[in-house]
C-alpha cells in the first residue's frame, strides 16, 4: 500500500514526508483493519514534520482524522464489522489503570498513546486501530466533510469547555482554520457572540458568514471584553495580548499541542481580577462521543480543502503558510 512517512523532520521546504510503499498491516487482537477513505491534515502533523514534535515511531505515518471503512475485524473487536464507516482520531489508546483514568481524565494518561504519533496513522491506503477507541462517524455528513470533525472538531469542543464560557457569554477567538470554525459554530449555537482574531482574510470571511459579530486582523483591539478566549494559533506571544482583553473572572484556553514561548506576563494587566489560563491536552472518548452527537445535532458546516493522498506534502506546507480555508482533507 502507499503510506506517507515522516522520514527526516524539518522545515516543510526540506521535504521531512516521503511517499513509499509498505505492507498493508494486519489486526491484531482487539484492533480493526481499516481501509482509509479521507483523512483530515491537523496542524500537529505539521509540528511532527517539522520537528515540533518528536515523532516516537521511525518512520511514522501522520494522519488522526481518519474516516474509513472496516475491512478486517480482529480477534476480540466486538463494536464493529467489515463494511462499517468508522472514525480513528488522536487518542488510540490509555492504560484504564491509572488515577487519571480512574477519574475520567484518560486524556491525561501518561501511558496514552496517539494514532499518527506512536501508532501509523492515516495518510496511507489501510490503518489498524483498537476497536475500543474507534468512533462511529455521524450520519449526514460526507467522508471529506466529516474527517475534520475527528480532531479539530472533538478538540475544539474540549477547548471550549476548557475556556468556561458562560451563557449568552462573549468568546474571542484567535486563528481561525480547521478546528476554529467548528468550534464557533457550536458556540454560536448556543447563544454566544464571537469575536474571531486572525491575519487570513478568506477565514475572517468565513467567521462572518459562520455569525461571528466581528472578525479582525490577529492584533486589533477587541471591540469588546471577552468573557472565554481560545487560542488555536501555535502563537505563545499572542497570550498576553488574549489576557488582557479579558474581563474580570475570564478564562482563556489554549488549544493547540504546541505553542512558542509565552512572553512574561504582568500580574495586574494579565490575571489579577481572577483571570485564568488552561492549557488543553488530547481529549477523552467521551469528549468525542459528545462533540459528535452534537455535531449531528447542529449539522455544523464543514468547510474543507480537498487534495489527493500524493498530495500530502502541498497539503501541510499550504497549512503552513495559512493558504488552507477551512480544513485541509486527503483523499485516498
Ligand atoms: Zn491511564
Ligand atoms: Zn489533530
Amino acid at each position: 500500500m502507499r503510506a506517507w512517512v515522516v522520514r527526516q523532520p524539518g522545515p516543510m521546504a526540506a521535504g521531512p514526508l516521503r511517499l513509499i510503499e509498505r505492507a498493508r498491516p494486519r489486526p491484531g487482537r482487539g484492533e480493526l483493519l481499516i481501509r482509509v477513505l479521507c483523512c483530515g491534515v491537523c496542524r500537529t502533523d505539521l509540528h511532527l514534520a517539522e520537528g515540533d514534535l518528536a515523532p516516537k515511531l521511525p518512520d511514522v505515518t501522520p494522519g488522526h482524522e481518519v474516516v474509513g471503512e472496516v475491512a478486517e475485524a480482529g480477534p476480540g473487536t466486538s463494536r464493529f464489522r467489515p463494511g462499517d464507516r468508522v472514525g480513528v482520531a488522536w487518542l488510540a489508546g490509555t492504560d484504564g489503570s491509572c488515577r487519571y483514568c480512574r477519574r475520567g481524565n484518560e486524556n491525561l494518561c501518561p501511558r496514552s498513546v496517539y494514532t499518527g504519533w506512536d501508532l501509523n496513522g492515516g495518510y496511507a491506503e489501510y490503518l489498524v486501530a483498537a476497536d475500543a477507541y474507534v468512533h462511529q462517524v455521524p450520519a449526514g455528513f460526507s467522508d471529506a466533510e466529516a474527517a475534520p470533525l475527528l480532531c479539530a472538531g472533538i478538540i475544539g469542543y474540549r477547548a471550549l469547555r476548557r475556556a468556561a464560557l458562560p451563557p449568552g457569554g462573549r468568546l474571542g477567538i484567535w486563528g481561525f482554520g480547521g478546528s476554529a470554525h467548528l468550534t464557533a459554530q457550536i458556540a454560536l449555537a448556543e447563544g454566544a457572540v464571537v469575536h474571531v482574531f486572525t491575519r487570513a482574510v478568506a477565514a475572517r470571511e468565513l467567521a462572518l458568514e459562520l455569525g461571528a459579530a466581528s472578525a479582525q486582523d490577529s492584533w486589533d483591539p477587541a471591540p469588546e471584553p471577552l468573557d472565554s478566549a481560545i487560542i488555536f494559533a501555535p502563537a505563545g506571544e499572542i497570550v498576553p495580548a488574549a489576557l488582557a482583553t479579558l474581563d474580570r473572572g475570564g478564562t482563556l484556553a489554549i488549544a493547540g499541542i504546541h505553542l512558542t514561548d509565552i512572553p512574561a506576563l504582568n500580574y495586574a494587566r494579565h490575571l489579577f481580577n481572577e483571570r485564568a489560563v488552561r492549557s488543553v491536552t488530547a481529549n477523552t472518548r467521551g469528549d468525542a462521543e459528545e462533540f459528535l452527537r452534537l455535531a449531528q445535532q447542529l449539522r455544523l458546516r464543514v468547510t474543507v480543502t480537498p487534495y489527493p493522498l500524493g498530495a500530502a506534502d502541498r497539503a501541510l506546507a499550504d497549512l503552513a503558510a495559512d493558504r488552507v480555508n477551512g480544513a485541509a482533507v486527503l483523499s485516498v
